[in-house]
C-alpha cells in the first residue's frame, strides 16, 4: 500500500506536491506555518498537523519544501527527527545542503537534499518532464524512491549531499544566461517593425540548435584539447562579437547583457588560445586558481 508521507510546506510548490501524492493513494499529513494555506488540502483527503513537530511525529518519510534554507531550520527547530528520513526539496546552495545533512544526521535522521527542475503546473504530470535531482542517504533514496518518483521524475546524482543543489544551480545558471541573451534579442528588434511573436519562434529554435553545443564542450573538458573538433575558433568569435556590440550600438540598446562574456573571451584569446574552441575559458571562471 503506498507509503503514508508528511509534507511540511503548503506554498505554491507544496500544493502541487501534495496534490500528486493524495491523487496516487498516499496517505499525507500537512503543515503550514499559516495554516489557512494548508486547510483547503484536508478537503482532499490530507490531515492536517497543528505543528511542525507533529506533523513530523506522524510519519517517518518527511519531506520539506520551504521558502528557503533558514525556513527549513526554523520549521524544524523542536521537532523529533529521530528515525525520521527528512527528504528536503527546499532551493538552497551546495554548502547549505551539506550542513542541513550533517544538522539532520546529529538528529538522529537520514537525509536526501534536493533540487527541483520544474514548476508547480508541472508536477503530477509525468509527461511534462518534470524531474527532482536528488542527493545524499542512498538508503533513504532507495527505500523512498517509488514514492518520491509519484510527482517528479527522481535522478539520485550522489551520496554528496551538495550535488542536488549544485546540478539544481548549475542549470538554472545556465538558464540565466540564455534568458539574458534572449532578452538583448528582444531589444534589438523592439523599435522596429518587427513582431516579437514573429521573432520568438526564430529564438527558439535556434538557441535548440545551439545548445548540443554543451556537448561538443564537456567532450573537450574531458579530454583537456580544447582544440578537438573547432567550428567556430575563438579568434572569429571574438571578431564576431564587435559586430553584436556595434548593432547593439546602432540600434541604441545597452550591451551591459553581453560585455562580461565578450571580455572574458577576449581575455582568454589574449593568452594565446585563438585557434580553440571558447571552452577553454572556463579556466578563467575558476577563482581557485587554476584548472583540474
Ligand atoms: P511559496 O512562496 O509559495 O511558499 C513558501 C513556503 O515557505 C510557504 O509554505 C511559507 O509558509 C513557507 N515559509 C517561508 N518562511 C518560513 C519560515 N520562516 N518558517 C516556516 N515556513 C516558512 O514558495 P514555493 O512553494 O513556490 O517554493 C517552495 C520551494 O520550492 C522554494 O525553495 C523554491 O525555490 C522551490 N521551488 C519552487 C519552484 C516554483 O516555481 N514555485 C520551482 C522549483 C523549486 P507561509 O505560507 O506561512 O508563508
Amino acid at each position: 500500500s503506498p507509503t503514508p508521507l508528511t509534507l511540511l510546506g503548503t506554498g505554491a510548490m507544496g500544493v502541487a506536491l501534495a496534490r500528486a501524492w493524495l491523487a496516487a493513494g498516499h496517505p499525507v499529513t500537512v503543515w503550514n506555518r499559516t495554516a489557512a494555506r494548508a486547510e483547503p488540502l484536508a478537503a482532499e483527503g490530507a490531515t492536517v498537523a497543528a505543528s511542525a513537530a507533529e506533523a513530523v511525529a506522524a510519519n517517518r518519510l518527511v519531506v520539506v519544501c520551504l521558502l528557503d534554507d533558514a525556513s527549513v531550520g526554523e520549521a524544524l527547530g523542536d521537532a523529533d527527527l529521530t528515525g525520521r528520513d527528512l527528504v528536503n526539496l527546499t532551493t538552497g546552495t551546495p554548502a547549505q545542503g551539506r550542513a542541513r545533512a550533517t544538522w539532520a544526521e546529529a538528529r538522529g535522521a537520514r537525509f536526501l537534499d534536493a533540487g527541483i527542475m520544474a514548476v508547480p503546473p508541472m508536477i503530477g504530470h509525468a509527461e511534462s518532464g518534470a524531474y527532482v535531482f536528488y542527493s545524499g542517504s542512498p538508503g533513504l533514496f532507495e527505500e523512498h524512491g517509488d514514492t518520491l518518483a509519484v510527482p517528479a521524475g527522481t535522478r539520485y546524482v550522489g551520496a554528496d549531499p551538495g550535488f542536488a543543489a549544485l546540478h539544481d544551480v548549475a542549470l538554472l545558471s545556465a538558464m540565466s544566461g540564455m534568458f539574458a541573451g534572449v532578452l538583448h534579442a528582444f531589444a534589438l528588434i523592439r523599435q522596429e517593425d518587427i513582431a516579437p511573436k514573429d521573432f520568438a519562434p526564430l529564438l527558439v529554435s535556434w538557441l535548440g540548435a545551439m545548445a548540443p553545443n554543451a556537448l561538443k564542450a564537456a567532450d573537450q573538458l574531458q579530454s583537456g584539447d580544447y582544440g578537438k573538433d573547432v567550428v567556430s575558433n575563438l579568434a572569429m568569435q571574438v571578431a564576431g562579437n564587435a559586430t553584436l556590440l556595434a548593432t547593439a550600438e546602432e540600434q541604441g540598446v545597452s550591451p551591459e547583457l553581453l560585455t562580461p562574456y565578450m571580455a572574458l573571451l577576449e581575455r582568454w584569446q589574449a593568452e594565446g588560445h585563438g585557434t580553440e574552441d571558447t571552452t577553454g575559458a572556463v579556466e578563467l571562471l575558476d577563482a581557485r586558481g587554476g584548472g583540474a
